[in-house]
């Protein structure tokens, strides 16, 4: 049973970027039967890369706010959804092909899709109170009212969710500390290249940064905490907020036979290993990536790709293997970051253009068998948009970054 008209009951869990665009893609693409889309949070879908940048800093108006949700009530109504949210699914059962439901309700699915996401990495430091994490939109509302108050917070975690949350305290009038073990915290995202310049702008900015240095211990309560640091010193801070990666959300398929494994495993459909019937996309899923090997991707482009791919092999029966954009971005002040494709730690880059000089700056990447493989931009979009492209085509990363010369020698 295929394509137009297909009866089969699809079952969505997650109702966030990649559970509501999966239900949108599928009635889209002409998938008739019924779908229910459970959710454990209670809110509309939103979005979230807003709860580090706009709407940290925004005035929190219903206006606003309603401003990023993924879909309207009405538009959700018009999908005609069996929209299930401040419930969480708690298990599965693939062989009677059946979620369990923290309501005690049951809902049997002839296809299922895991989009669970992540949650962030709990903080294995616990002082009284004054210790905030960033995933859901209730901790951006109780982030902004900390940082409201003005009162010094340190930030654990320099990679991107941190810093923003770094350069949104700042904008709003706080001495703001950064803490990384990792002397370059964003080397691992965007290269050594660019890292540097990272670190440097967060300082030029007024945050006071303490890379290369871990926290041993956060002591106290919210206004008069103290963060205990591995070379002896110590920070005090009215809020600290832990910005140290993220856990998929798969505890609720503990005992339910799927390969879980930093992730829910899958194949290169994105169905659970060995599972024809079950698909896991988004955050939560750990996909072959055909660079870099079993990979769970954290991104906002990937999870709504994984969506539209996944509601196009349910709806049309599409037999294909995922391939990803492996777009990502993140704004850093008034800096815009992009990187394209992945960086081989093994391979080589190659530098285009002077961020001193011109305020902008790409790199190419080359994996570690001399194959262009990815590109970052800072302020650069028109750079990222040929990379892209070239990338796509196959250049070599010689060949691309001589493209990417061409644009500064046409723009001077
Ligand atoms: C603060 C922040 C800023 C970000 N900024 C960027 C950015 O600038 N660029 C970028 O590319 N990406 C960014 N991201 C990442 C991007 O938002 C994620 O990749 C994207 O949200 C993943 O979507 P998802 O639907 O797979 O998972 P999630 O968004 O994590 O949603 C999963 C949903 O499933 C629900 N759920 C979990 N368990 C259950 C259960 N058992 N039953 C029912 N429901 C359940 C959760 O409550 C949640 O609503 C950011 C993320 C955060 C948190």
């Amino acid at each position: 049973m295929t394509g137009l008209g297909d009866s089969r009951h699809v079952v969505v869990v997650g109702a966030s970027l990649a559970g509501t665009r999966t239900a949108q893609n599928l009635r889209a693409l002409g998938h008739t039967g019924p779908i229910t889309l459970i959710g454990a949070e209670a809110e509309l879908p939103y979005d979230r890369p807003p709860l580090s940048k706009d709407l940290l800093v925004s005035d929190w108006s219903d206006e606003t706010v309603e401003g990023f949700r993924l879909a309207t009530s009405a538009e959700l109504d018009d999908l005609n959804l069996d929209l299930r949210l401040g419930v969480a699914a708690t298990a599965l059962d693939p062989d009677t092909r059946q979620v369990t439901l923290a309501d005690g309700a049951s809902v049997d699915y002839d296809v299922l899709v895991i989009a669970t996401g992540a949650a962030a990495r709990p903080s294995p430091w616990r002082p009284a109170s004054g210790l905030l994490q960033l995933r859901t939109l209730s901790d951006a509302r109780a982030i902004a009212a900390r940082l409201a108050l003005r009162e010094p917070v340190v930030v654990v975690g320099g990679g991107f969710i941190g810093t923003e949350i770094a350069a949104a305290a700042i904008k709003l009038g706080c001495p703001v500390t950064v803490v990384d073990p990792v002397a370059e915290p964003m080397t691992r995202i965007v290269g050594p290249e660019v890292a540097g310049s990272l670190v440097d702008l967060h300082r030029a900015n007024g945050a006071a940064t303490r890379f290369g240095v871990g926290v041993v211990d956060i002591r106290g309560e919210a206004g008069a905490l103290t963060v205990v640091l591995d070379d002896g010193s110590e920070l005090t801070a009215s809020t600290a907020i832990v910005g140290i990666g993220s856990v998929p959300g798969t505890a609720w398929l503990e005992g339910s036979g799927l390969t879980l494994d930093n992730g829910v495993v899958t194949d290169a459909r994105l169905r659970a290993i060995g599972v024809d019937d079950i698909y896991a996309i988004g955050d939560v899923a750990r996909w072959p990536h055909p660079g870099l090997g079993a990979h769970r991707a954290e991104h906002w482009t990937n999870s709504s790709d994984q969506a539209r791919f996944v509601a196009a092999a349910i709806a049309q029966d599409a037999v294909l293997e995922y391939s990803s954009t492996d777009y990502v971005w993140s704004d850093q002040y008034d800096w815009k970051v992009h990187t394209v494709g992945w960086r081989d730690p093994q391979g080589s880059s190659v530098l285009v253009g002077d961020l001193a000089a011109d305020g902008r700056v790409a790199v190419v990447h080359a994996d570690a068998d001399g194959n262009a493989c990815g590109a970052v931009t800072i302020n650069w979009v028109r750079a990222l948009n040929q990379a892209r492209r070239l990338l796509m085509a196959g250049d070599t990363a010689e060949a691309i970054a001589e493209q990417l010369e061409q644009l500064t020698v046409r723009a001077a």
